[in-house]
């Protein structure tokens, strides 16, 4: 029987493990209109109607391909200071990695992709190349060519947003590849920004620059620390050479230092529109069904905000096994480790799906217009506040006139 394919599908999680799944190879993925990935097939013709592509895909599913219930939940943070440093969080990711290597284990991880513009997931088979997956990358990931390069008789560490990982376990189970080989970790995911935001947002600073980004950092904790951290830090220009991954451990880890340093508390742009869900992937609105313990991996790592680590300016991760291999993985691994229920580890994480804010088509319209700049998607945004704000002093006259005369007699 003919089966349908994927070409029918649009603003799903362009998780891309259809490309994998696909016997005649004939999917790939590109950036749909609002700068998300999307399954594309050029030649219909050569379709076999197998219907394994549709069959792997965890969007058009009801419920995740496994409900995993928690087993274990700690805050984790490495017991190499730099390591701490260098991540987003407290590195336990990395230790992840670093621990399933050590077991003969290769990490499908995301690294920045500089000459391209984009983050990607590849395969990393040595220290120094786990290393370009540290931090994470706020961007959607390209991950055609990682899924592309696993193959059946390897071990695998797989990470990626909760989606991407939720494919692959389909994949698993529809490919049957040996369980006891694969470990999949997610996090807890706000969502992936547009990557017109992401475009635009390079073109101004290599404008500043004077020539092509070279490197690429989302999360510093340089001197604000990790409550301050986001914070973009970039190299490029005619000074900067292209990174050298060779050196990367001793150059990313031991204190790599980035030109062009951009906080999200100082008004960083890319940051605003991505944190204030302004130009979130229509996916994460409106069909995300992993938020806080909903997972297909057997470990979700996180930042551990809230209370119990307020105080903390390194960086705690949180480290959430779902299954029984997860937990005696995170048992191993390199890292300070401290037992707290779930609801600690997952304090200030969402439960629930963003909700799509009224700006949000006018800023990817505005973000799509190679006429504008970053600054005419943020002046959107500004202008909408400012009118919000004046809307609140015409509602409320007599406050709006205390409020001046107060400001006079200052
Ligand atoms: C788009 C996105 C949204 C996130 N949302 C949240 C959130 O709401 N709450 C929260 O606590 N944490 C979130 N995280 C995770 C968080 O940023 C850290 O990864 C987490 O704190 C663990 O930090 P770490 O120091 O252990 O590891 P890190 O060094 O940050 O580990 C990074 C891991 O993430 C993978 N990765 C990096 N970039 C991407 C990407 N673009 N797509 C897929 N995989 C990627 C790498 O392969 C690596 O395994 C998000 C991450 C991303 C990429
Ligand atoms: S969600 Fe993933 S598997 Fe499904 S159609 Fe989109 S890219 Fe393909
Ligand atoms: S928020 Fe949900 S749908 Fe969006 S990238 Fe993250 S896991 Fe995928």
């Amino acid at each position: 029987m003919n089966k349908p394919n994927i070409s029918d599908i649009h603003n799903c999680y362009g998780c891309g493990v259809c490309t994998k799944a696909c016997p005649v190879h004939i999917i790939d993925l590109h950036l749909n209109t609002e700068g998300f990935y999307e399954p594309f097939i050029a030649e219909e013709d050569r379709c076999i109607h197998c219907g394994l592509c549709r069959d792997v895909c965890a969007y058009i599913k009801d419920e995740p391909a496994q409900n995993n219930a928690l087993v274990v939940s700690y805050a984790a943070w490495s017991n190499d200071e730099q390591v701490q440093k260098k991540c987003s969080s407290g590195g336990a990711g990395f230790e992840i990695g670093k621990y399933l290597l050590g077991k003969g284990y290769k990490v499908v991880g995301v690294r920045y992709n500089a000459e391209k513009g984009r983050a990607e997931h590849f395969i990393a088979s040595s220290l120094e190349e786990l290393v370009q997956t540290t931090g994470s990358k706020y961007i959607q990931s390209y991950p055609v060519d990682g899924w592309k390069d696993i193959d059946r008789n390897g071990k695998y560490l797989v990470t990626g947003t909760p989606c991407q990982i939720d494919s692959f376990r389909y994949y698993m189970k529809k490919m049957r590849l040996p369980e006891e080989n694969f470990i999949l970790l997610d996090f807890f995911c706000h969502g992936v920004p547009s990557m017109l935001a992401w475009q635009k947002y390079t073109k101004d600073v290599e404008k500043r620059l004077g020539g092509k980004i070279t490197y690429a950092s989302w999360r510093n904790k340089w001197d604000y620390g990790w409550h301050d951290s986001w914070a973009m830090g970039i190299d490029g220009g005619q000074q900067c050479k292209k990174v050298d991954w060779h050196e990367s451990y001793n150059l990313l880890i031991r204190g790599k230092k980035t030109f062009l340093q951009s906080r999200l508390s100082q008004g960083d742009k890319f940051f605003r529109l991505f944190l204030g869900d302004q130009c979130l992937g229509r996916q994460c609105y409106e069909h995300c069904k992993y938020k806080y313990d909903h997972s297909s991996a057997d470990i979700r790592i996180c930042d551990l905000w809230g209370k119990t680590y307020q105080d903390n300016e390194d960086g705690v991760s949180g480290a959430v096994a779902f299954t029984q291999k997860g937990a005696e993985i995170l048992k191993e691994i390199d890292c300070n480790l401290i037992e707290h229920p779930f609801s600690v580890v997952a304090e200030g994480q969402m439960k629930t799906c963003p909700k799509m804010l009224p700006l949000r088509d006018s800023i990817l319209t505005s973000l799509a217009d190679e006429n504008k700049t970053i600054d005419d998607a943020v002046s959107v945004l500004d202008t909408y506040h400012r009118r919000q704000r004046n809307i609140g002093r015409l509602k409320h006259p007599v406050r709006t006139v205390c409020h001046l005369v107060k400001r006079i007699f200052k």
